[in-house]
Formats: C-alpha cells, structure tokens, sequence
C-alpha cells in the first residue's frame, strides 16, 4: 500500500510554496479591497488550487518529474506525472518567502557548484541536495544557456537522476523545427520508459488545445496593452509568468485569462489606470524581480509607472495543429519550444532581439526600457549597450539598466534598486 507522506514527501518544496500561496492569499483577501490587484487575487487562487491537486497526486505515487522551463509544462501531461519546473520553484518561493530560495542557494554553493550560475536552476538544485524533491526523471532541452548545460548534469551524475536532454538548435529554420520535433518526441518516449507509461497523445492533444485557446485571450490582452493608460495592472506581469508553468494545460489558466480579459477590457472602455495616473510608460525587454513581489504595484502606486510586458509576456507561439497526424502536432510542438519566451532570445543572435525591442516601443508607446542584467545570462552580457544605443537612435527614449541576480535579493537589494527607478524616474518627467 502507498504511503500517503511518504509519496508527499518526495516533492517538500510544492508544500512550502502552497502554504504560502495559502497565507499570501489569505493576507491579499483580508487586507485589499474587494477589486484590489485581480491579478494577483485570481493568480493565488488558480495556482493554490492546482497545487493542492499536484500534492494530492503526489501522494497517490504519480512520478514526479523535473524539467526545465524550455521544455513546456504542458507537454508532459501525456503522462500521469507531477511535473516540476526546476526554474520557477526557485523563482516563485523567491517571490513568496521572507529569505526566498536563499539557504538553498547557499547549500549548493557550499557543495561547490560556482556562485555566480543562474539562480533559477541553483534554488532546485540545493533542495534536491537536500533531499527535498525525489525526482524519477529530468527532461531538459539543450537551452537556453550556458547554465543550463553546465547545471543540470548535477542531477544526473551527483543524485543518479536520470536526465533526458532533447537537443535544441540554435538557428530558426523549417530544419530546425522538424530536428527538434523528434528529439521531443524521442525525450517523451526515454522519459516513458523511465517511468514505465506509454505516452498518451491523444491527452496531449486536449492539453494542446486549451493552450491553444490561451494563447488567443493572451494576444487580445497584449493587444490592449497599447491603450494609454494601460488598463492592465502591473502584477499580471508576474502572475502570468507563474500561470505560465503552474497552470499549464490547464482550465484554470483559461479561466484566469478570462477573466483578466474581461477586466482589461472594462479599464480600457472607461480609459482607467489601476492605480491612479500613468506617469511612465516602461518596457522590461528581459525579467521582472522575482524576489521582490511589491514591485510592480510599488511602481504603479508611487512612481505611475507602468510595466507594459516583461520577457516572459511579449512572445506568443502559433496554436499548435492538433487536428493532423503526429508530425504535424509535434512540428507546432517544436515550434512552440523554439520561440517560447528567453529560450527565443537566449538561443539566437541579437539582432532579432533589437529589432523587436525597436518595434515594440514603437506599438506600445514605451517612454523608457528597464533592463534587469541577471548575474547568470552571460550569453546576454553585451546585449544591453546595444540595445540601448538602438533605443536612442531608432526611438529616442532611454534605458537603464540594472545589474543584480533576479531570484537573490543580497547582490542588489530591493532598496537599491527601487533607488535606482526612483531616480531614472525623475528624469523622465
Ligand atoms: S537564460 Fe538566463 S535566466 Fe534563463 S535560465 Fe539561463 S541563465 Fe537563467
């Protein structure tokens, strides 16, 4: 018979971050007004729902399986799994806890593993050291950077893991994304036999489909976005990252999509700023502080600026073509993996990435970019210059640039980086 705790126990950290959806949830429903922050409210609601699902499942002996954030959630639901993105565990009990992913952090830090890779994937990593998750299986495709290839191996030759590693190409060609598909599809079937399931795609094809049907009232919220004042608040930006992974495939996710739509739309109508004013019109071309959950409503509230869309909300996939035989869904498949938001960017020259932040201030009427310089994407270390000349040149607005670790608040501090907004924000106005 299985051991209910037992089989819990293999995934510590989901328990963690429940609890503190639960309380953080609890706190946003006693404390804000009825229509306060929705993103935020409806955020917490779906992805507490959904992990209590993924713990109740884990405890019945479902595998749990880890995998990059390159490799879509969704795409694992032809199994009978508990899928956990290694980057986003980290990233959202950053977001949630006093001290985040901090002690974990530390504790591969101290094993040996080199300060300064991605903090994303170290939080997982100091957790599995410690034996808070117990995974069956990995599955990472080769991307979107350095840290990637160079972290995950951790897993398999330090806790046995077995690690299965669909390659990615780096150029984007019709070639590209038929290689692509079959390294997933052969990953799928590795990961299966791990597990002793037989992929079933006609599961996967339903998930597809809602995915699908997000991805349209995600373009139509984007397309909002042009509107001044933005009529989306800017936590979305935060609370759409996290659906992203933990809603994935999911009603839930088409549910809080809906219903932020509907929101966006009311605001729009009525031409109504969330909090107030739009003073500042701001684009975040790479990450939001995760550590730092206030953020965005701290710059709504005390600065009117807005963040029109950070890395993670600007880059939509073509639905997927369920409807065909498996080549075709698995090319939309590979398709979706390549352009899927940093792994885009990561994975390719610069210069697709310029041009988009160009054309984007244009769409979206930015008066300034915001770029966050992770201490762990060297592969994106000189790309911030450029951008910001071409920023200058093509529109004549500027950017500042920040450098910190997104998920550790003690390289910089909240402090000091709503310091540096602060002032950059004086000379705009
Ligand atoms: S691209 Fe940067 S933020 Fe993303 S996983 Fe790699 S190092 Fe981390």
């Amino acid at each position: 018979m299985v051991n209910r705790v037992e089989m819990e126990n293999r995934i510590i950290p989901y328990k963690m971050l429940y609890e503190a959806v639960a309380s953080t949830q609890g706190l946003v429903d006693g404390i804000l007004p009825a229509h306060g922050i929705p993103s935020l409210k409806l955020g917490l609601g779906h992805i507490k729902s959904v992990m209590e699902d993924f713990i109740v499942k884990a405890g019945e002996g479902l595998p749990i399986i880890g995998h990059h954030f390159s490799f879509p959630t969704e795409y694992l639901y032809c199994f009978e799994c508990v899928p956990v993105c290694i980057e986003a565990t980290s990233y959202f009990l950053a977001a949630l806890l006093p001290n985040g992913s901090e002690p974990y952090y530390d504790l591969i830090t101290n094993w040996g593993h080199p300060f300064h890779t991605c903090s994303s994937q170290k939080g997982t990593m100091g957790m599995t050291l410690d034996d808070l998750f117990k995974f069956e299986a990995i599955i990472t495709p080769t991307a979107p950077c350095d840290n990637t290839y160079a972290s995950y191996p951790f897993f398999k030759y330090h806790k046995n893991i077995p690690l299965i590693t669909p390659d990615l190409p780096f150029l984007k060609a019709e070639k590209s994304y038929r290689y692509h598909a079959e390294e997933i599809k052969l990953g799928l079937e590795k990961l299966g036999k791990v597990i002793g399931q037989e992929p079933n795609y006609n599961k996967l094809k339903q998930v597809l489909e809602v995915e699908n049907q997000v991805t349209n009232l995600q373009m139509e919220i984007f397309e909002l976005k042009k509107a001044t004042p933005c009529p989306v608040e800017n936590m979305f930006n935060v609370m759409a990252a996290a659906a992203q992974i933990y809603l994935a495939g999911r009603e839930e996710k088409l549910e809080f999509y809906r219903q932020m739509l509907e929101i966006a739309k009311f605001r729009y109508k009525k031409k109504e700023h969330h909090a107030g004013e739009e003073k500042i019109r701001s684009i975040w071309p790479y990450m939001i502080v995760f550590f730092d959950l206030a953020m965005g409503e701290w710059l709504d509230r005390h600065l009117g600026m807005s963040i029109l869309f950070d890395i993670f909300n600007y880059n939509f996939a073509d639905p997927i073509n369920t409807k065909s035989d498996l080549e075709t869904l698995f090319y939309g498949m590979a398709k979706k993996a390549m352009e899927a938001p940093m792994t885009k960017q990561s994975a390719e020259f610069y210069y697709p990435f310029i041009e988009t932040c160009v054309q984007l201030a244009k769409d979206f009427s930015a008066d300034c970019f915001i770029f966050t310089s992770h201490l762990g994407c060297k592969q994106f270390g000189s790309v911030p210059q450029l951008l910001r000349e071409a920023l200058r040149d093509e529109v004549g607005i500027p950017m500042l640039l920040i450098d910190l670790d997104v998920g550790d608040a003690r390289f910089a501090s909240e402090k000091i980086i709503r310091e540096k907004i602060k002032l950059f924000a004086q000379t705009l106005l």
